[in-house]
């Protein structure tokens, strides 16, 4: 085996993932640690980049260069977390915490934009010009391909579609607004739902496994599937993408989520053909190994 290899770092809301990966895409180590919040989450990232810059050397893997991808709102340029709640983090400098660390270059992004980069280069969305990739987890973020360029907003800000609302004055989500995609169609909102229509708490996995014989499951699934259903047809008009691509925890329910959302967007879409819907291809890794591609360009 011979170099370079990139550090990746994957920090979620529960685990920071991390990799060595080599210059084909493979990852050649990997570390995971709780993330953990505030001064916990930095250092978990610190010690994630100090352990694989360690197994680097032990390997004799030159490393080239640092990607980490964080949830919230991201300074590029600055290499800085301006705010991510999940985290409890306001004006983190990403890029400062791994320059302690290690002498290589560093980049920073946005996981969402990440993972459909990844998609994109990788995995399911090889070759498109126009597609969306939504990373379905705890929350929803997107990422939007249009004419062979990622849309990022006048700030970075664009991909949020798990706060577009999908139920004018629904129920209210943690952002403030009302009637948000993420209230109803997320992993969390799913089981969030669950537990407050029936009193038992259930992973969303588990409302999906339920739904044949308990009405609320039914319902709260039902639910999810419309205003996936809404959202994906809004896109679909406002972006013509030829492709959907569903990632993230709750895409793993495959078929019990695709089939009904390509059902639903045939029959609401009357006059424009819908685009392909298909799960990722890279599952729980897109993330990471955006950050790989990430650590590659900087
Ligand atoms: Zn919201």
């Amino acid at each position: 085996m011979s170099g370079p290899v990139t550090l990746a770092v994957d920090i979620g809301g529960t685990t920071v993932k991390s990799a060595l990966v080599d210059e084909a895409g493979a990852v050649v180590a990997r570390h995971a640690t709780p993330t953990g919040r505030g001064e916990a989450a930095r250092d978990a990232v610190r010690r994630s980049v100090e352990q694989l810059a360690a197994r680097a050397q032990d390997l004799g893997l030159a490393l080239s260069g640092v990607g980490v991808v964080s949830p919230g709102v991201i300074d590029r340029d600055r290499g800085v977390v301006e705010y991510a709640s999940n985290l409890d983090w306001a004006h983190v400098s990403l890029r400062n915490v791994v320059a302690a660390v290690v002498d290589v270059p560093v980049a920073v992004g946005h996981d969402a934009g990440a993972a459909g980069d990844a998609e994109w280069q990788l995995g399911a969305a090889r070759g498109c010009r126009d597609f969306v990739h939504a990373s379905v987890g705890t929350g929803i973020a997107a990422s939007l391909v249009v004419g062979g360029r990622r849309i990022e907003g006048r700030s970075g800000g664009a991909g949020e579609l798990g706060h577009t609302p999908v139920r004018p004055g629904g129920e209210r989500c943690p952002c403030g607004q009302r009637g948000c995609l993420e209230v109803y169609a997320s992993g969390g909102g799913v089981s969030r739902r669950y537990l407050a229509l029936s009193g038992r708490s259930a992973t969303a996995r588990e409302v999906v496994e339920r739904v044949d014989h308990d009405a609320v499951a039914r319902r709260v699934w039902d639910d999810a599937v419309a205003c996936w259903v809404t959202a994906l047809a809004a896109c679909t008009l406002l972006l013509e993408p030829e492709l959907v691509v569903l990632g993230g925890g709750l895409a793993e329910a495959g078929e019990d989520l695709l089939g009904p959302v390509r059902a639903g967007l045939a029959e609401a879409l009357t006059w424009r053909e819908p685009p392909e819907v298909r799960a990722s291809e890279l599952g729980p890794d897109a993330a990471l190994l955006g950050a790989a591609l990430l650590a590659r360009r900087a």
